[in-house]
């Protein structure tokens, strides 16, 4: 009789369930923020394709500042500037999710629990 595996994964439910709610209450308050300082006013910006547009701009940023030998960050100096372009990314993404109502806390707690079910490298992907 050999062991089933659980089916939790990696992720106990306790850790899970307190992770997906902080993510949603971070969203909820950079939505709020986001909302306040009007980047939801108006065509251009309440726009999904803006929306992620600029969440790849922040990622550009982080590789920028990498090439320029990750610098202190002007905003955050206690950060580097990879910390903050990756912080840049995530709030941007939280925000967007709160707009649409869309679950990111329970998404990402799923994908990682599908991800440690894939094989090796995916299947035989190089990278
Ligand atoms: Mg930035």
């Amino acid at each position: 009789m050999s062991a089933e595996p659980p089916k939790q994964g990696p992720i106990s439910e306790d850790i899970a369930a307190r992770f997906s709610h902080t993510m949603m209450a971070m969203a909820e308050i950079c939505n709020f923020i986001s909302t306040a300082n009007g980047f939801w006013a108006g065509p251009l910006n309440d726009n999904d394709a803006t929306k992620i547009a600029l969440t790849h701009s922040e990622l550009s940023e982080a590789l920028e500042g990498l090439r320029a030998g990750n610098p202190k960050s002007d905003k955050i100096p206690e950060f580097n500037s990879a910390e903050e372009e990756y912080a840049d990314a995530i709030i941007r993404i939280l925000d967007h999710c709160a707009q649409r109502d869309w679950r990111i806390g329970e998404a990402v707690v799923a994908k990682i629990r599908y991800n440690a079910t894939r094989p090796f490298r995916h299947g035989g992907k190089a990278f």
